[in-house]
């Protein structure tokens, strides 16, 4: 498979893959049969010259008297004896390759024959013939008919055999004469061979010829170079298209996977900050009451201190502590106490404004932090807060009340805000609780 650089290795791919592999054995190959040397592309094929019927001839019915016989008939070794002063004289072999049905030899896939031939006496040629079979000339009556290839061959070149392009064949003149073929029939044709033949040559001299045909080879190329460029080409074009497609499915595999990947990381991010949020609000929560805890209220203190240095926008603090809370604790237990800190701050968190911010500052002290709030104000608000109390009934046996100290920001300093309302909240307790008392 094709590599997808990842970030690390800035494009550069980390492996020789498969298709690497393949796609270099595959240009081997090629080049390998660019290069093949043509005779590796051949097809040949000898001819079984013992599963045909064979005669030997003379030239008897043209006139002659030359004298032909086998010598052995099954190496196809014969004799031929040319006498003296004959015009014309000749004694032929005839191998008659028709099969089963009737049908010749087809050469059409074959460019060459290759003959292996014994020969004894005095002449150097020999005269060698397909014979071939076309409705368009032949005549059942006339075996003549059989179109003669024919060429004519040196005999010392056929001992160790002698191979012959079929292009290098000519049809018999006399033929072409006798049979009055038209021009356009004259070439030579080979797809329907009924008779092989070996006779001795035009000129043979008068004496004693001895033939044996020893070996027919058929040889043809199985396909020309052409045709093998062509296959590489088409080959290489269908390998491309290929792996340009498996690439595209591996490129859209990924990418899907990379969305999915993308869509998890989103998913778990939200999950994250959903958590880290609720973290954050548990650490900004009093776990007792609900209300916010002195961490909570941080932000809104330093945003009123800021509001205050930049703006000079009042700014103000109510801090209560509820009365006798020791008493209440003692008197009807922890539990009890847990339950009126807990119903005060549902009271009062539902009371306050919205901009203001109400805190459980530890114990039973409680802080309200008042933005943009002058002194005036938060004492309103204080004092609303104390009666809502008192007339509230946190818990059916006791009555609860609080003390109130109010102050307001005259310095930029958070710590002497918080003195003052404490200062306040004293004089509050000391003014016999359930009341609200202030500091400028
Ligand atoms: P004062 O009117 O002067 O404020 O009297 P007080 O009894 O409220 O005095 P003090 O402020 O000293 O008492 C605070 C008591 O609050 C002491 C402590 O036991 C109790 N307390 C503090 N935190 C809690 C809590 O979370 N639950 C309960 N039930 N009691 C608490
Ligand atoms: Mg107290
Ligand atoms: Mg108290």
């Amino acid at each position: 498979m094709f590599i997808i650089p990842d970030a690390s290795s800035k494009g550069v791919p980390a492996r020789i893959t498969k298709t690497d592999m393949t796609l270099v054995l595959f240009a081997l190959l090629s080049l390998t049969l660019i290069f093949v040397p043509s005779q590796w592309l051949t097809r040949s094929k000898a001819i079984d010259m013992s599963d045909y019927r064979s005669i030997v001839f003379n030239d008897h019915d043209s006139g002659g008297s030359s004298t032909v016989s086998w010598l052995d008939k099954e190496s196809l070794t014969w004799r031929c004896i040319i006498p003296p002063n004959t015009a014309n004289p000749y004694c032929g072999f005839q191998l008659v390759i028709i099969d089963d049905k009737g049908r010749g030899l087809n050469l059409d896939k074959y460019s060459a024959i290759k003959i292996w031939v014994k020969y004894e006496g005095s002449d150097e040629y020999l005269r060698f013939f397909l014979r071939n079979r076309n409705p368009a000339y032949f005549q059942v009556d006339d075996l003549t008919s059989t179109k003669y290839n024919s060429v004519e061959l040196q005999v010392k070149d056929l001992l160790h055999g002698k191979r012959i392009n079929l292009k290098d064949f000519q049809v018999a003149q006399w033929w072409l004469v006798q049979k009055k073929i038209p021009i356009e029939m004259s070439h030579p044709e080979f797809s329907d061979i009924l008779f092989l033949e070996l006779h001795t040559g035009s000129s043979v001299a008068p004496g004693e010829h001895t033939v044996s045909l020893t070996r027919i080879e058929l040889s043809g190329i199985l396909f020309s170079k052409e045709q093998l460029y062509r296959a590489i080409v088409i080959i290489w074009s269908a390998v491309i298209l290929l792996l340009l497609v498996y690439r595209l499915l591996s490129l859209r595999r990924t990418l899907v996977a990379t969305i999915h990947y993308q869509a998890e990381l989103v998913s778990i991010n939200r999950l994250l900050n959903l958590q880290n949020k609720k973290f954050e609000d548990l650490a900004k929560t009093d776990a007792l009451t609900g209300a916010l805890n002195r961490v909570g209220i941080r932000e809104a203190l330093y945003e009123g201190l800021n509001d205050w240095k930049n703006k000079r926008q009042p700014f103000s603090f109510v801090l209560l502590d509820i009365d006798y809370f020791k008493k209440i604790n003692d008197t009807y237990g922890h539990d009890v106490g847990d339950e009126i800190l807990k119903g005060l701050a549902s009271l009062f968190s539902g009371a306050v404004r919205k901009t203001d911010f109400f805190a459980r500052w530890g114990g039973e002290e409680f802080i309200l932090v008042c933005a943009n709030t002058d002194l005036e104000q938060a004492v309103v608000v204080a004092e609303l807060l104390r009666k809502k109390l008192a007339e509230a009934s946190l818990h059916p046996d006791v009555k609860v009340t609080a003390s109130f100290g109010v102050a307001s920001m005259t310095e930029a300093n958070l710590d002497l805000l918080f003195k003052q309302a404490d200062e306040a909240l004293f004089e509050a307790k000391a003014d016999g609780r359930n009341c609200v008392a202030s500091k400028a």
